[in-house]
């Protein structure tokens, strides 16, 4: 998410999600923190979207609870994906969707745009090009420069190299995801006769799973699939989503006699059968995870049957991704799946299209984006082996505030960093919250209940011994029995020194049983005392 500014207004440049890493244990979404546009809500003019992923448009929702009468700019599949998110979230009524159209432009409050097509790994991505009083600015989105994309709309070198021409480009902001990789992507394009391949010569059925936004890999299956005479289901509530969108849009190409609902698959031959699904990252309850353990309603995977995973490996995501490659070679079927077979084309620059980029655009200055620190640097380093001179290129952090002036430089940090959706709460979890979660994950919890008379601080009733994820009750019943031996004789002591202080006595159990637990099992429980007085 960006922020430009202009004569006190805002323009948002996208506003996505990412998902929890392992380390956030229960989160569900990770937002953008929004403080800062939340404390200047009234100079927000409109928010531009680049393209539909999650990773641009998944907070936009969010955004939109805490800011309304905004205009949103997109392109049709991006406003298309959004629409749904909208209703389901209800706010549909708070921003008012404006269809920008690539070698177009437009004009918002202070703000003049220009809108060029770029390839990508979702159809109709786009870049945005903003004018200030010094130049350019050109924000790529996400972008490859893919010379045969499977819709015959590439990435408009013409317009970049127009934008460089005259007044030229001040400032770029371009993506790094792939600076590390050396060379050029691969087209979309080279995906499908693997995929061609591997249909042609199953002898089953075929479960492809991939991306649901990916539409022109969708196609490519589907193509396979007609070319062997096969029909297609479609399995998964955000694939029935994007390619329903896709559909209406005109910018997928299946014929309704070529799809045949899940439900009909067990009436078919298998062999004649192509699931496209979800599920390529090793989501644990989506359709690929739950064929894998044969817990799945309408197709059990089988020896004979092939399963490709025709998607990239997601950094954070390899672990579950194996789990579900393992439980699918389990099943005795065939799997097909990136590094080992080239099944995927990536969505993303690599460093030769990124100097590419560069080179089109001459910038002045340029702010490398979207990736790792480590992305960024490399990119950092693409843009010096082109001629840009390395104090013209700025590395940014989340919250840094840039000024571009003449000069573009950090000037100033404001609030930024993540902020936790789980279940309805958002931002109610926070640092705490998990640090509390990872140590009871990590070493259990341990609850003592204690009856004492007020008056003498004398036990009259337990202690009872609760555990959960400390030590298993059944087999470890001795070192409960001697931790409740030390619980009553840390109360007898503590009654002895007449002391009836229910916090007292809640840091004298806590000291004894942490002394105890370390001692016997070096292991660190959380333990919480519960003293009750009659
Ligand atoms: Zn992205
Ligand atoms: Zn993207």
């Amino acid at each position: 998410m960006a922020c430009v500014e202009l004569e006190g207004r805002i323009l948002i440049i996208d506003v996505g999600l990412s998902f929890p890493s392992g380390d956030m244990p229960g989160i569900d979404l990770v937002l953008p923190d929004f403080d800062y546009v939340r404390n200047h809500a009234e100079r927000v003019e409109a928010v531009v979207l680049t393209h539909g992923h999650e990773d641009h448009i998944g907070a936009l929702t969010y955004l939109l609870r805490e800011i309304s009468d905004v205009a949103v700019y997109g392109t049709p599949f991006t406003l298309e994906l959004l629409k749904g998110k909208l209703e389901e979230h209800q706010v549909s009524d708070r921003c008012e969707l404006r269809t920008a159209v690539p070698g177009e432009g437009a004009s918002v409050g202070p703000f003049t745009m220009r809108f060029l097509r770029v390839t990508h790994s979702i159809p109709d991505g786009m870049a945005v090009v903003v004018d200030t009083p010094h130049g350019a600015i050109l924000h790529t989105g996400d972008f490859k420069i893919d010379q045969t994309p499977l819709d015959g709309r590439p990435t408009d070198l013409h317009g970049l190299a127009e934008e460089a021409s005259g007044a030229g480009v001040h400032l770029l902001l371009s993506d790094s995801t792939n600076a590390e990789e050396a060379g050029y992507t691969d087209s979309e394009r080279s995906v499908g006769p693997v995929l061609q391949r591997i249909v042609e010569n199953a002898p089953n059925i075929v479960v492809a799973a991939c991306f649901s936004s990916h539409i022109h890999r969708v196609q490519q299956i589907v193509n396979a699939a007609r070319a062997n005479e096969r029909v297609v289901a479609f399995l998964g509530r955000s694939m029935l989503n994007s390619v329903a969108a896709a559909r209406r849009l005109g910018i997928l190409q299946v014929d309704d006699r070529d799809v045949i609902d899940i439900a009909e698959v067990a009436d078919l031959d298998p062999g004649r059968v192509v699931v496209i699904c979800t599920g390529s990252q090793g989501e644990p309850f989506s359709a690929l995870s739950l064929m894998a353990q044969r817990q799945h309603k309408w197709v059990k995977l089988d020896e004979g049957d092939t399963v490709v995973l025709s998607s990239s490996l997601i950094p954070g995501n390899e672990p579950a991704i194996h789990r579900v490659v393992d439980a699918v070679y389990r099943t005795g079927a065939d799997v097909y799946h990136m590094p080992a077979d080239p099944v995927h084309a990536s969505g993303h620059a690599a460093a030769e299209e990124l100097r590419l980029m560069l080179s089109l655009v001459r910038p002045r200055w340029f702010i490398p984006i979207h990736g790792e620190r480590r992305h960024l640097q490399h990119h950092a380093r693409l843009a010096e082996e082109v001629g840009i001179p390395r104090d013209h290129i700025v590395i940014c952090e989340d919250g840094d505030m840039v000024e571009v002036g003449e000069r573009v430089a950090i000037i100033d940090r404001v609030q930024a960093g993540m902020t936790f959706v789980d279940g309805l709460g958002i931002g109610d979890v926070g640092g705490e919250v998990l640090r509390d979660r990872r140590k009871l994950a990590g070493d259990g919890v341990v609850v003592v209940v204690v009856t004492v008379d007020s008056q003498t601080g004398e036990l009259v009733g337990g202690p009872d011994i609760v555990n959960r994820g400390f030590v298993y009750e059944e087999t470890s019943q001795d070192i409960l029995d001697e931790a409740r031996e030390r619980v009553i004789a840390a109360i007898g002591e503590t009654a002895d020194a007449r002391v009836t202080d229910p916090s007292a006595l809640q840091q004298d159990i806590r000291r004894a049983l942490g002394r105890y637990f370390n001692e016997v099992t070096q292991r660190k429980p959380v333990i919480l005392p519960v003293v009750m007085e009659v």
